[in-house]
């Protein structure tokens, strides 16, 4: 084979060749054999070839590789060597060398330039290629990875490494938004990049990753060793921006959430954990929290609800239990409390689980209506089969009263089903804004006019104040179950504070239904304080509504001294 068709071997070897998946390397070895045939027939002793190379994925902090093949021993002077060399990105540069004592022809010296130029050529293509399967992996404005390069990049760290030496840091610059309208978006991108610097010069690039998620948030995989340290630095962040050819110097604080990883965890899922523990530590004010994952359970139990409660309010799933408030003395039924229900899957859920949710994600009036509307079917489908129905109440909670429908909505539906107001009562609970205290006197003055009592639910837990009832025209306080599980026999100081609040109650005409009684001492209690009506376990739990049907029909529970025998 002559010079020429070994030459055109190694440019069909080198245009077929599939650069997107040669590193190069790769490119070099497969080189090799066309070379050494080369090198037999031009006389080469020596190839070298010298190119920058990036010592890490981010083309930041470049260093030098060099390829050596030595095809034979007898090497000439470095003087006899034809070098070429390239600058572009990666300054690429080869030389080679000739035989001892040989002197290359014109027409072998053409064939050695051109195999030198190829070679060059097919570096610079591998080198393009390189980068452009990295840059989908690299953050535009900081130069460090993107959300897609750490999970890449990440896959390749699990392999190597233990994931459990490993912990997961999401990193949020505070005020960002601060910045942007401070200094303008250029200004805010160049802190941006100077806190992207700063943390990757922090990480030990062989075996840690640092990536910016978007925004002002930062992801980092730290070894455990170094995270400690890696904390304390991104804890005392200092930039400086020019602004007017004055170069300011800004403090930068961050809040943190930290996953240190578990045997089965996988860079994507530090991410997740680390951006809740971020989120936690924003609830929570602080600047940095660990990972917990009961904290993170309830959150997605949280966000499920959040997700399934509108469909659960259309498709009927929220239904009221019905709990009798009973007068202790006659031992007749006195009233009863809709207590909300969501049955789902079979299971009755609380509550106390998903009213807080509602009303985080602003659902709760559609619940509370819901449930006066359940209520009034009821009521009218009790006095529609003969039975008197006793006083229902409602709970409505504190951000009923922020929307401006709320008073007219509730009057319809008491109209629909043609309900007295005498058998309606709201319990509401103590706000300390003040738009919400006016809301609530209107909503009082208005349900008055209708024959609808007000009552204050759960007085004695510290969000009620003797203040409320002096200012609004309730109807009903409800001592809190607290009240009376705190309270024990030879607790003679609290047994008196709490006579003279019920007095003082009674003094100014409004109700007391004490709460939550379970004992016969706390009966006994509630008897003592001068109380008469009671709601809880001792008598009866919340109901399904055909259950409290047949109290509706028999009415009568044991008297309060009969009760206190029966034990
Ligand atoms: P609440 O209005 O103070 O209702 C009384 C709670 O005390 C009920 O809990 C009831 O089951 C419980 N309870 C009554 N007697 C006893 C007793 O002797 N022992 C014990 N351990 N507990 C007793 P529930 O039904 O879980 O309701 C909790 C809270 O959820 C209610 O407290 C109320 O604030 C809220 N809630 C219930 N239904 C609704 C609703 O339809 N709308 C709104 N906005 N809130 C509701
Ligand atoms: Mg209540
Ligand atoms: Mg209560």
């Amino acid at each position: 084979m002559n010079n020429s068709a070994v030459f055109k071997n190694l440019l069909d070897h080198v245009l077929m060749m599939d650069f997107s998946r040669t590193d190069i390397d790769a490119l070099f070895e497969s080189m090799q054999p066309y070379l050494a045939k080369l090198a037999d027939k031009l006389y080469v002793a020596k190839t070298e070839i010298h190119y920058d190379v990036s010592s890490d994925i981010y083309n930041i902090g470049k260093t030098h590789k060099t390829f050596e093949r030595v095809y034979c021993e007898n090497v000439a002077s470095d003087s006899e060597a034809v070098t070429r060399t390239k600058n572009d990105d990666n300054n690429k540069q080869i030389t080679i060398w000739p035989v001892y004592g040989h002197k290359w022809t014109k027409r072998e010296m053409r064939d050695i330039l051109a195999v030198s130029n190829l070679i060059l050529m097919s570096f610079s293509h591998a080198a393009m290629e390189i980068y452009h399967a990295k840059i989908q992996y690299i953050d535009s404005v900081t130069g460090i990875l993107n959300h897609p390069g750490i999970r890449h990049y990440g896959k390749e760290t699990e392999k190597i490494y233990s994931i459990e030496d490993y912990s997961g840091c999401f990193i949020h610059i505070n005020n960002f938004r601060y910045f942007n309208q401070r200094f303008g978006h250029f200004a805010a991108d160049e802190i941006i990049c100077q806190c992207a610097a700063m943390l990757y010069d922090n990480t030990d690039h062989d075996r840690e990753l640092v990536a910016r998620l978007g925004a002002a948030n930062f992801f980092a995989l730290i070894r455990n060793s170094a995270l400690e340290s890696f904390i304390d630095m991104t804890s005392n962040m200092q930039v400086k921006i020019e602004q007017e050819e004055y170069m300011f110097p800004l403090s930068i604080h961050t809040r943190i959430g930290v996953c240190p990883a578990q045997k089965d965890d996988n860079v994507s899922d530090l991410i997740t954990k680390s951006s809740f523990s971020y989120e936690q530590a924003k609830q929570e004010k602080v600047n940095i929290a660990y990972f917990n994952q009961d904290k993170m359970e309830i959150s997605l139990q949280k966000k499920a609800m959040r997700e399934m409660l509108p469909k659960a309010i259309e498709n009927g799933e929220i239904t009221p239990f019905y709990q009798p408030k009973v007068d202790m003395h006659t031992g007749l039924l006195y009233g009863c409390e809709a207590l909300a229900r969501w049955i789902h899957d079979g299971k009755i859920v609380p509550p106390g689980d998903f009213i807080p949710v509602a009303e985080e994600c602003g659902l709760v009036t559609k619940i509370d209506l819901y449930m006066l509307r359940s209520v009034c079917r009821d009521l009218r489908s009790w006095m529609d089969s003969g039975l008197e129905p006793v006083r229902v109440s409602v709970n409505y909670s504190q951000q009923d009263f922020s929307n401006n429908l709320l008073i007219n909505e509730t009057l319809n539906i008491i109209k629909e089903y043609d309900i007295d107001g005498n058998y309606i009562e709201f319990e509401i609970t103590e706000t300390s804004y003040i738009e919400q205290f006016a809301a609530l006197d209107e909503f009082i003055r208005i349900m008055h006019e209708h024959g609808i009592r007000v009552s204050l639910d759960d007085f004695g837990t510290g969000y009620s104040s003797l203040k409320m009832f002096g200012t609004l025209d309730i109807d009903v306080v409800k001592l809190d179950k607290s009240l009376f599980d705190s309270i024990r026999p030879e607790d003679k100081k609290s047994r008196v504070i709490l006579k003279s609040i019920a007095s003082m109650i009674d003094q100014i005409d409004i109700t007391t239904i004490a709460e939550g009684i379970e004992t016969d001492e706390q009966l006994m209690l509630v008897h003592e304080i001068g109380g008469h009506v009671v709601q809880g376990f001792i008598f009866d739990k919340p109901l399904m509504h055909d259950e409290f049907t047949k109290r509706l029909v028999s009415r009568k529970y044991k008297p309060y001294t009969e009760c206190i025998v029966r034990k």
